[in-house]
């Protein structure tokens, strides 16, 4: 039940390079999400089962919702110790790039990441970079976490994924696939996860965890943007969500609670393209979600610093909140008649 996209060669390194025990750190992308998280500490915990002295190294703490996760107590953060962070990271023979394929991704931990001899890439999206000396990129796997699994297998260890391990790796891939509903779910993602409830996963306390755990404030803030700040152009099938900094503050705004949002602009007739503008400390965050072929990663990467993937991507901008939607409206003709259907 392998992936396609492993290349032997590629296993064929990175088993010699696993064939003593290492010292291995897993990093992932700032503001690391479901998937982020669940690919690293499940990936961590295979590796120590394997015999490695490995570590989870954050680039920040990851939002409350995932700090349940198996294996997250034993992970390092950089906005809370960047020395012990970067330390760990430096002294370690591996270091596996999880969730992201750019240096930029990393956020404190870049020039660190850029440093490092050895990196292996283990991640599922558009456009890699050649940051890596080893690197296993399948932008067709809905999931880091999917390609994680499929790597243990590659490498003979699929033993060693126990209820934690096999816990981590299903909450990346539920998160990825929109709890199975993205069209990047194939019967190879359902078969994953079969295997992994086999393991042990308790997929409704998996998902109650994960989706069920909004303060009050959150939901609240969902109903303002949902009522006060989702504009709806149906002439375009766009629908576009801004949420300023004050208004962040006035919902007592933490790390992950607008997770989501973009999604329900596409829940209206029509609407193929949904936007999220939120105001961040210097910057505009910008999330962008689409349906078919409308290749969102590429308006993030042409214009918003950003990438991703062709139905959900993001990016930022140093503009004011209301300069950067005009910027994306004025862009928005041109593209979606490139695009669109
Ligand atoms: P989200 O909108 O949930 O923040 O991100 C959606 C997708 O876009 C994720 O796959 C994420 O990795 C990617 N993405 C979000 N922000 C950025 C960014 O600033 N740069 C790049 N390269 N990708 C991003
Ligand atoms: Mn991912």
């Amino acid at each position: 039940m392998g992936s396609p996209s492993i290349s032997e060669e590629a296993i064929a390194e990175l088993k010699q390079l696993l064939a003593g025990p290492k010292g291995v750190v897993c990093t992932t992308h700032f503001n690391p999400d479901g998937d982020a998280m669940g690919s690293t500490l499940g990936l961590v915990q295979a590796l120590r089962k394997l015999g490695h002295d490995a570590h989870a190294v954050l680039p920040n703490i990851p939002p409350g919702f995932l700090q349940w996760m198996p294996g997250y107590a034993q992970a390092v953060a950089a906005d809370k110790d960047i020395e012990r962070a970067e330390e760990l990271l430096l002294a370690s023979d591996v270091l596996f790039c999880l969730d992201h394929n750019t240096p930029d991704r990393v956020g404190p931990l870049q020039q660190a990441l850029e440093r490092h001899p050895l990196k292996v890439m283990v991640d599922h999206h558009q456009d890699p970079s050649d940051m890596a000396t080893i690197m296993f990129s399948d932008t067709a796997s809905g999931s880091t976490a999917q390609l994680v699994f499929d790597l243990l297998v590659a490498l003979g260890a699929k033993h060693v994924i126990d209820t934690e391990i096999a816990t981590c790796l299903y909450t990346g891939i539920m998160t990825d696939s929109g709890s199975f509903r993205f069209g990047s779910t194939t019967a190879h993602t359902h078969r994953v996860a079969a295997e992994l409830l086999e393991s042990g996963v308790r997929p409704d306390q998996v998902y109650n965890a994960v989706m069920d755990n909004s303060s009050e404030q959150r939901l609240r803030l969902l109903g303002h943007a949902l009522s006060n700040r989702l504009d709806v152009i149906p002439d375009l099938g766009v629908a576009i969500m801004a949420l300023s900094a004050q208004e962040l503050k006035d919902h007592g705004f933490k790390l992950g609670d607008t997770e989501g949002f973009v999604n329900y602009g596409l829940g209206i007739r029509n609407i193929r393209l949904s936007a999220l503008f939120m105001e961040a400390g210097e910057i505009v965050k910008i999330s962008l979600r689409s349906i078919g072929d409308l290749p969102v990663d590429l308006l993030a990467r042409t214009h918003f610093l950003g990438g991703g993937h062709r139905n959900a991507a993001g990016g930022r901008s140093e503009e004011s909140l209301d300069a950067t939607i005009e910027r994306f409206r004025s862009l928005l003709p041109d593209f979606l008649n490139e695009h669109g259907p």
